[in-house]
């Protein structure tokens, strides 16, 4: 790993001064979407436009990007902006495409990083092109492995202008999340690849504006590098995320209050911040799963009642306190905190199941 750590190639960002900015928006739809919004965007505090030219979409018969025609507007902003720009690259002829055209960044989506014959194509189809940035978004799954496996690959043909992006992850649980992100993974990630260029992409986190902002503090908080944000200069007609794209002057004012916070912060209250989103994080799950158990103690007393089986069973609930015990203790809890925790828990359930009756 220490290896793999220090091929990492970081000046395409050390250069900067952070956070680093790629906006722009979901999809690139018409040249003058893509020119409108990069002037729109074009500031100091940007550095590269984002626009996606193939959009990997969960169903068939959903707009899927323009393709190619597209490559040509990007190269459009560069000349005329000197923004660095971004597409998503998907397969080999993507990445020729994207190279015939000079973008400079390619990002790998999160349903291919979760692939290694896509991930082992492009890291095939770039070899030589070691000026290439590319980022590579987390996979659908929580699998930090798969994740280094496809840096591994890169870094194999070469590719050392490297960074990663967190997109949250797939949940099957209720969730205010799109993608639920998981910053404890990612300081996992951290302390394994310390190097590697940590960016943030609060909008495919939130699937809303509205929760963009608190992403991107916390990402702040845990001192990632960069951030990619959505923008579109009519967000509301877009063609792909219309619900989570803001519009350019929108994003350049979050920026400067975003940089207001960092000068008044200091180092040991952004850690205290840091270890809070933990916390909350961790909170919004337990909540999560005790909705959960509650739920299924309706189904249970349902089915108690159609059945005329008692509410109360002591010898199952005996079990239930004892494998707790077993258990919690075995992590470090003690066994007044988990008999606390387990007496509330059932003492709830049997309220819910005696409400049914
Ligand atoms: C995107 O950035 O537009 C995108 C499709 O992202 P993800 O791979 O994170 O879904
Ligand atoms: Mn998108």
């Amino acid at each position: 790993m220490e290896k793999l750590n220090n091929s990492i190639d970081r000046s395409w960002i050390d250069k900067w001064d952070q956070p680093f900015i790629i906006s722009g928006p979901c999809s690139a739809e018409s040249e003058k979407q893509i020119l409108e919004t990069a002037n729109r965007l074009n500031s100091s505090s940007v550095q590269v436009f984002r626009a996606g030219i193939w959009k990997p979409r969960t169903k068939p018969n959903n707009f899927e990007g323009v393709g190619k025609k597209g490559l040509e507007w990007l190269h459009k902003v560069k000349k005329n902006t000197g923004l660095m720009v971004a597409t998503e690259i998907a397969n080999a002829e993507h990445v020729r495409l994207a190279i015939s055209f000079g973008i400079d960044v390619l990002w790998i989506g999160a349903r291919s990083t979760a692939s290694p014959f896509t991930i082992q194509e492009i890291a095939d189809a770039l070899e030589g092109e070691n000026n290439k940035i590319v980022l590579v978004k987390n996979p659908i799954h929580p699998d930090i492995e798969l994740w280094i496996g496809a840096l591994e690959r890169l870094l194999g043909k070469g590719i050392q202008k490297l960074g990663v992006i967190h997109r949250g992850f797939y949940t099957y649980k209720n969730s205010k999340y799109r993608n639920q992100p998981n910053w404890n993974l990612l300081l996992n990630f951290r302390s394994l690849l310390p190097r590697i260029p940590i960016i943030c992409d609060p909008s495919h986190i939130c699937g809303n504006k509205e929760g963009i902002f608190d992403i991107a503090k916390a990402a702040y908080h845990f001192q990632y590098e960069g951030l990619m944000i959505e923008s579109h200069c009519d967000p509301s007609h877009a063609l792909s995320d219309a619900q989570q794209q803001i519009t350019p002057e929108n994003l350049l004012k979050m920026l400067k209050k975003l940089t207001s916070i960092e000068k008044f912060d200091q180092k040991s209250k952004r850690y205290l911040d840091s270890f809070r989103i933990l916390i909350d994080e961790l909170d919004e799950n337990i909540i999560t799963l005790l909705a959960e158990r509650m739920n299924i103690s309706k189904k249970l007393g349902s089915l108690k009642k159609s059945s005329d089986i008692a509410v109360i069973q002591p010898s199952r609930w005996e079990k239930i306190m004892k494998k707790s015990l077993f258990f919690g203790k075995s992590l470090g809890l003690t066994e007044e905190f988990l008999e606390g925790i387990f007496e509330l828990l059932h003492q709830e359930s049997i309220k819910i199941q005696n409400q049914i009756r």
